[in-house]
């Protein structure tokens, strides 16, 4: 969907919008969800190059099915919006630790502001639950991540900044789908030009919804005839998140993973969401919840180290991979899960981070994935992300230094291979 707004590198993450008070708005360094290559850029980067550009994306529009009448309305007037193409640029150099986005993104005040907000509308999201089957307090923590409970919808123009983002080309098809999708969403009369706002990289309204997903998914909840995501009022928006939960198979009741603790001698190979067993065979293992109980049975289950061997441990269950619809990375699927447990009156994490950690930088996620496949652990390509490959490749590499494999791309994996 979605907000494409934090681009995971396991434990580190390109960071948007944790708006808790009078915080940032939703300006989301934008992933290309399909890691697409992306393009070179070719363009005079000025408001006549635009014009010309939306000439030729007037004719494929048009085939598309978006009429004139549509596109004079949407497309007249649109100016260069050098601050979007500079955000969109720079994208790689905010990076977070796990620990310090868990430390926003699960703040007292987002908890506090979220318990409000449930109980302010309260006989909605019950509505939109019973519905959709959806637990309320999953749908509320994607509402407080993505805009702060409404506060922070982004006040751009979805349409200018589309058209921004799909003239300037560094991923211009990702972002002309999109342009035309917003078009089709304008032409369907759920809204206009002028209320169509959200954040500079095209996520919309209370949930952030990227217009694609806004045709796949959005609901008109409130039976006024529109889907409207955009206005104070959350009802559509936040049935629209339920809907689109319900499509990948939430399952009400059941938690989206439960802290763990390892047995002394955990093979760490089995850890990583490649590796799923029955809960019994982890149970079996030695691996215990967080608070010494046994482990609950919500069906196969992976075990995930987010911050390493020395972080916090989980056991992850079917609704993570659902949340992960959402947004792929691992830190924004435990933080909306962590939020909404904590909504309906549960535990904070208990175990402490490696706080000492710092990031890596951009610069030295490409150098680890250069000398990891210099020295034969192939990352299977350089691009900065610490993906399932890497991943890999620094296990590897951590059997072979006789260190805990956990595949943890911290500076001393990078030092050991300088
Ligand atoms: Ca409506």
């Amino acid at each position: 969907m979605r907000n494409l707004c934090v681009t995971y590198a396991l434990g580190m993450l390109n960071v948007c919008l944790l708006a808790i008070g009078a915080a940032a708005s939703p300006t989301a360094p934008v992933v290309d969800p399909e890691g697409a290559v992306m393009a070179e850029v070719r363009t005079a980067g000025d408001t006549a190059g635009l014009q010309v550009w939306l000439q030729g994306f007037r004719q494929r529009a048009a085939a598309a099915g978006i009429s004139a009448d549509v596109m004079d309305h949407a497309l007249t007037g649109l100016q260069y919006d050098a601050d979007v193409i500079r955000r969109d640029r720079n994208q790689s150099e905010f990076t977070k630790t796990i620990w310090d986005y868990l430390d926003t993104a699960n703040a007292a005040e987002r908890v506090s502001n979220g318990k409000a907000a449930l109980a302010k509308r309260a006989a909605t999201l019950q509505k939109i639950e019973d519905k959709y089957g959806v637990d309320k307090e999953v749908v509320a923590a994607i509402w407080g991540l993505e805009s702060a409970y409404g506060s922070f919808r982004g006040s751009g123009s979805t349409i200018q900044s589309l058209a921004n983002l799909a003239y300037d080309g560094r991923r211009g098809a990702f972002f002309e789908g999109e342009l035309l999708a917003a078009l089709k969403i304008l032409q369907s009369g759920d809204t206009t030009p002028t209320k169509m706002r959200g954040s500079w990289a095209g996520a919309m309204g209370h949930t952030q919804f990227m217009p694609s997903s806004f045709l796949s998914y959005a609901v008109d909840f409130d039976g006024d005839g529109k889907r409207n995501i955009w206005d104070d009022d959350p009802t559509d928006a936040l049935a629209s998140t339920a809907a689109y939960l319900a499509h990948f198979g939430w399952v009400k009741g059941a938690p989206y993973a439960v802290e763990i603790t390892l047995p002394k001698g955990f093979d760490y190979d089995l850890s990583g969401e490649r590796v799923t067993k029955p809960v019994v065979e982890w149970q079996g293992l030695g691996i215990r919840q967080a608070n010494g109980s046994d482990l609950p049975d919500f069906g196969a289950a992976s075990v995930l180290l987010p911050g390493g061997a020395r972080g916090a441990a989980f056991l992850i269950f079917s609704n993570f991979h659902v949340i992960e619809k959402y947004n792929t990375a691992d830190a924004y699927v435990i933080a909306v899960g962590q939020l909404a447990r904590m909504l309906k009156g549960g535990a904070a994490i208990k175990a402490a981070w490696p706080r000492e950690l710092r990031v890596l930088t951009f610069d030295e996620r490409i150098e680890l994935q250069e000398r990891l496949t210099a020295a034969g652990f192939d990352t299977l390509g350089v691009d900065a992300k610490m993906g399932p490959n890497t991943i890999a490749a620094v296990k590897a590499f951590q059997r072979a230094q006789a260190v805990v494999p956990d595949g943890y791309p911290s500076l001393d994996i990078l030092q050991r291979l300088r």
